[in-house]
Parts: C-alpha cells; sequence; structure tokens
C-alpha cells in the first residue's frame, strides 16, 4: 500500500488520522494506529508510509531539492502548497497554512 491509497483508506477520519501519524516515532506506532481506525496495514506498507513522512516540508529550496534527488535521497520533493507555498509531504491538507487540495 502505497502513502495515497492509505489516506484514501482512511475516509472521513484522514485529517485527524494525518495529524496523528505524523506523531508517530516509529513504523510500529503508525500501523497500531492504522489498525486501531480499521485500516489493515502490514509492516511493509507502515514502514514505506512512515518512511514517506519523514521529509522535512518547507526546508529546502528547488535547487537543494534537485541536488538531494541526486543525490542521498533521503529527501524528496513533495506538493507545493498553492496557498502559503510550503512543501507539503501529502497532497491533502498543508500543515502550515491548512490549505486543503479539492
Ligand atoms: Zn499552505
Amino acid at each position: 500500500m502505497d502513502i495515497k491509497s492509505f489516506i484514501e483508506s482512511l475516509g472521513e477520519k484522514k485529517e485527524e488520522l494525518i495529524k496523528k501519524a505524523m506523531q508517530c516515532k516509529n513504523e510500529g506506532e503508525l500501523q497500531a494506529l492504522a489498525n486501531e481506525h480499521g485500516v489493515a496495514l502490514d509492516e511493509e506498507s507502515a514502514a514505506e508510509i512512515f518512511a514517506s513522512m519523514q521529509l522535512k516540508p518547507g526546508k529546502l529550496s528547488d535547487d537543494e531539492l534537485d541536488t538531494v534527488a541526486g543525490g542521498s535521497g533521503s529527501e524528496k520533493p513533495s506538493y507545493l502548497c498553492p496557498s502559503c507555498g510550503n512543501r507539503c509531504v501529502w497532497q491533502t491538507i498543508c500543515h502550515l497554512c491548512g490549505y486543503k487540495w479539492k
């Protein structure tokens, strides 16, 4: 399961759950959170999604992103918020200004 399918599977509670998911300290916590809310998440998916959430939005410029994209791979480009320009991990809701993608 990738992060997009995961978010879709959260349904109406997704914003609330995303906030909680952002606070998880490891993939085990994320998996437990998902299972608690009726989303079947195996260890592999939990690890993948957890890794996707470790991006640091708003930290890097485009040039820096280009540089790291060809480098370590520890930072990936993310979704640019049309409202405030924050780099969001997920194209759902901006954590900085609250902008919601349609
Ligand atoms: Zn924003």
